[in-house]
């Protein structure tokens, strides 16, 4: 722990934001640009936040890489020869390293500017709903608050599981050598997105995933793409499983025991590797203490302006959820500041974040996003819909670039073709989501996005014809 940039006696502050990752930094950010004194108080070793240090962007360096190396030992179809591309996962790690350094150097920066900010390198709790007290004992008091403490790794009650060495995401992400073999838990998003990337540098993968296909949350048309893929590529992918038991080997690796399909299997490998989800960072904050109240799933209830049930203390980012995705995070803390430090008038035209429009990217290969509405809650809602999809197999250039998985599939609202939501699931879906983000938060309609050009051969123009088909059944809209 670190002393303060400020003096500590300032103890009075504005804003203290207790966690300086995504929600946090911002909301700090912001309310620093609205001229307000503010603390952040982090206990972590190193500055950063889970994006930059264990989250989005150590993961994406590494799937991008084995892209890459993925392309190369598929290259001959194309009349290219790379005889041995594989992976020097020294070289990789140390790539990573340097990457990671450089965004958390710059974030550190801006974080350790004492004209910004007072920031406290310690563990807080609450005393009481205007009071913290670091790990140190001192005490600082404010206005408001923000909590964007964010969320750790959790261990499920599976017979053996917390008995059993297993590693957590941060421990894939720090590899410097190829496992020979790792049973992945779970068939979440970093569950999968890192499977396959332990399967791409050469390891032997068995995922084990309880529900009845991987990553649950979206369609099982879209998830099914990605199993195929999956399969294909070699990882042992077990669906609608239970898991009975999971030991420690006594000669080293692990063995896990599970169901599926009413037969019982055993597998074992090295490395257990536990990517279950993550549970909201609140037992050590003493909430109790400033009377702040948490949901049932144990994420801290905030309504749809961030505010906790103390008005002044806001939460924002994986702690309070929904969903555990960064950009989400940002627009909490900043909606958090806004909210909080806004005169009266300007306070009343702040808008709350429209789930409606709702992104989200899960980035194997192939990828799969989502935006807006999906078809399923649609149909749940009996809320009246038209649904256009077409084949990445029938378009130009993911033919020529030999990456046919996949669709991609409009959804619009019947009367004047308003655009309710997209999901994509083949090459660059993460990028392509995008040709919707802005149509989709501007109301556009079918006919809007079809008076839009679309160059030729692009992966995009693929878009168009959904949204063709769908322009045929809605009249044009005259506003
Ligand atoms: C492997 C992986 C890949 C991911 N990839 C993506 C992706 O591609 N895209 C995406 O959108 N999201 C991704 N995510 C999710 C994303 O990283 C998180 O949603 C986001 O970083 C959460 O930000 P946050 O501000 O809530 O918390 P964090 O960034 O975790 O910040 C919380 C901070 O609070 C500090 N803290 C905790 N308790 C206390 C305390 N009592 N006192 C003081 N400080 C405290 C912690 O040290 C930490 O610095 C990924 C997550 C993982 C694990």
């Amino acid at each position: 722990m670190s002393a303060s940039s400020r003096s500590s006696s300032e103890s009075a502050f504005d804003l203290i934001v207790l966690g300086g990752g995504s929600a946090g930094f911002n909301a700090a950010r912001v309310a620093a640009d609205l001229g307000k004194r503010v603390a952040i108080v982090d206990g972590a070793k190193q500055l950063g936040g889970l994006c930059i240090l264990q989250g989005c962007m150590p993961s994406k360096t590494l799937l991008y890489a084995t892209d890459i190396l993925h392309h190369a030992q598929h290259a001959a179809p194309f009349g290219l020869r790379i005889p041995s591309a594989t992976v020097d996962m020294k070289a990789l790690h140390a790539w990573k390293k340097h990457v990671i350094a450089d965004f958390a150097g710059y974030r550190a920066k801006a974080m350790t500017n004492p004209e910004r900010f007072t920031l406290f390198r310690a563990h807080a709790r609450f005393v009481d709903s205007h009071t913290v007290e670091l790990a140190d004992g001192r005490r600082l008091s404010a206005r408001h608050f923000l909590i964007g403490t964010g969320s750790r790794v959790s261990v499920p009650p599976i017979p053996g599981l917390a008995a059993t060495p297993a590693w957590t995401s941060d421990d894939v992400l720090d590899l410097d050598f190829v496992p020979k073999s790792v049973i992945v838990l779970g068939g979440g998003i970093v569950a999968c997105e890192l499977a396959q990337f332990l399967r791409r540098i050469g390891s032997r993968v068995t995922l084990i995933q309880r529900s009845k296909n991987i990553l649950r949350d979206h369609s099982p048309a879209a998830s099914e793409v990605v199993q195929q893929a999956f399969r294909d590529e070699g990882i042992d992918l077990h669906t609608d499983t239970k898991i009975e038991k999971i030991s420690a080997l006594p000669a080293g690796g692990v063995s896990v025991t599970f169901l599926s399909a009413g037969k019982r299997t055993v597998r074992r490998a090295e490395h257990l590797f536990n990517a279950l989800g993550r549970e909201p960072n609140t037992a050590s904050l003493n909430l109790a203490a400033a009377g702040v109240k948490t949901t049932p799933a144990g994420r801290v209830a905030t309504n749809r302006f961030q505010q906790t049930s103390q008005p002044h203390i806001y939460a924002g980012g994986d702690v309070c959820g929904p969903f555990d995705i960064v950009h989400l995070a940002v627009a909490q803390g900043e909606l958090a500041a806004r909210h909080a430090f806004f005169a009266p008038a300007a306070r009343k035209k702040l808008k709350p974040i429209d789930h409606a429009l709702l992104l989200n990217v899960v980035f194997t290969d192939p990828p799969l996003a989502t935006i807006g509405v999906a078809e399923h809650e649609l149909i749940a809602s009996k809320t009246p819909h038209l649904v256009a999809s077409y084949p990445f197999d029938d378009h130009g250039k993911s033919i020529l670039m030999r990456q046919t998985r996949g669709y991609v599939k409009v959804i619009a609202e019947p009367k004047r073709g308003r655009i309710l939501g997209a999901e994509i699931v083949g090459p660059q879906a993460g990028e392509l989501i995008h040709c919707f983000s802005g149509p989709l938060a501007m109301k556009a309609t079918v006919h809007d996005l079809l008076r839009a050009p679309w160059y030729h051969p692009t992966l995009a123009e693929i878009l168009t014809y959904p949204l063709e088909e769908l322009a045929e059944k809605v009249p044009v809209s005259r506003e």
